[in-house]
């Protein structure tokens, strides 16, 4: 009896902390002391301090075009280069000899990087394998090999975002509080408009007042029409409103914004599966996207969180955001490694245009290359 006590205390704590890792984000220092001054974690006006804002309305010839599309991946990656270009660099400078030393360091390196562990071990078997059926023993020459097996990796799923482009296309965005969602929005209406799409948002973040207005806000300074309902309503019922005015409006892009703040996971995971299925019933026809966006900085904690999504809603994407701020990218192996998914957008910094295609290619030159 004792025994099957304490299997079953066991087994709820496991169950506590798997519903914990939702909120764990919402801990954050920054969003805390947000609460605590009473404003609401992003505001437009709040990125406008930050010069967010210096991209729209502002026809004079953007200096930021000039820089390539590689400068800007480089850019946004340093911290991460450093931290996994730079001491792969080091290592192969201090150890000749592709010896058992060297691999254990590689794979430390990785690991410290937020690669994961059984990213990091899958990694290096495959490089130690290359460099092996390549008869390569120095160090001198095994970065290539290195690059040749992370960019295979993350080129294994198509980045790809699907546009129709006949027809609706919905958006349906997910992920925790703070995360980047209605900011990665607001830059990815903004290019669609670019492109001459006609975008509409949907405000299914009903959880606060402030969420519906900072997307409103946004729809304002893009010029895109937006959805909303009033602060507490039923996020399905602004869903299946948006789907009907995205459809009399003739839109190609509806983006639907959800909360991230529940008060508990298991009713988080049910309010955005019942918007998936509002998604499925009332648009049938159209191309679907679930995109679910990830905070960069949080590192590991990202692949828990996805897999709490991914089993609500099915996810078909990843928003990887901040990636600018961090040098945890080595999350970005680990999501291909681990979750099977394609990270299809990355944010490189604060600004409109820097929310960028994915890239493997150019990815695994800006982490690794010279
Ligand atoms: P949400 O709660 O998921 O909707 O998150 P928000 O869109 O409100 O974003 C939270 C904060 O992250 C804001 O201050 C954003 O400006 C910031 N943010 C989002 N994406 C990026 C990015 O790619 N780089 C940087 N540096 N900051 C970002
Ligand atoms: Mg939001």
């Amino acid at each position: 009896m004792a025994l099957f006590d304490r299997f079953k205390r066991k087994k709820e704590q496991a169950r506590e902390n798997d519903e914990n890792i939702v909120i764990e984000q919402e801990e954050t220092k920054e969003t805390v002391e947000d609460e605590e001054k009473g404003k609401i974690v992003s505001t437009p006006q709040k990125q406008m301090e930050n010069g967010l804002e210096s991209d729209i309305g502002d026809d004079k010839p953007n200096k930021k075009e000039k820089i390539s599309l590689f400068t800007k991946f480089k850019q946004g990656l340093s911290k991460t280069r450093e931290n996994i270009g730079g001491k792969i660099t080091a290592l192969i400078k201090n150890n000749k000899k592709l010896d058992e030393d060297f691999w254990e360091e590689l794979d430390e390196v990785l690991i410290k990087a937020d690669v994961g562990v059984s990213t990091s071990l899958e990694l290096v078997s495959r490089v130690r394998e290359s460099a092996r059926k390549k008869k390569i023993s120095d160090s001198d020459q095994v970065m290539s090999l290195i690059q040749e097996e992370v960019k295979m990796l993350l080129e294994a799923y198509d980045s790809s975002l699907t546009i129709n482009q006949d027809g609706l296309t919905v958006i349906l965005v997910v992920g925790v509080n703070g995360a980047g969602k209605t900011t990665s929005i607001a830059k990815m209406a903004y290019r669609f408009k670019q492109e001459q799409k006609k975008v509409m948002l949907a405000a299914g973040d009903t959880f606060r007042a402030a969420a519906i207005d900072q997307l409103q806000i946004w729809a304002d300074r893009i010029g895109v029409d937006i959805i909303k309902h009033q602060e507490g309503s039923d996020p399905g019922a602004v869903v299946f409103d948006a789907i009907a005015a995205a459809r009399a409006r003739k839109a190609d892009i509806l983006i639907i914004d959800t909360a991230g703040r529940l008060h508990n996971k298991a009713n988080l995971m049910k309010e955005i599966g019942k918007v998936k299925k509002i998604i499925e019933r009332e648009a049938p026809d159209a191309v679907q996207e679930v995109l679910l966006v990830l905070d960069a900085t949080t590192g590991q904690n990202a692949i828990s969180q996805a897999r709490i999504f991914q089993e609500a809603t099915g996810v078909s994407g990843i928003i990887l955001t901040k990636l600018d701020g961090t040098a945890k990218g080595g999350i970005v192996l680990a999501i291909a490694q681990e979750l099977k998914l394609p990270v299809k957008l990355v944010g490189l910094g604060e600004s409109m245009e820097d929310l960028r295609d994915f890239s493997a290619a150019i990815f695994t030159a800006a982490l690794l290359g010279e």
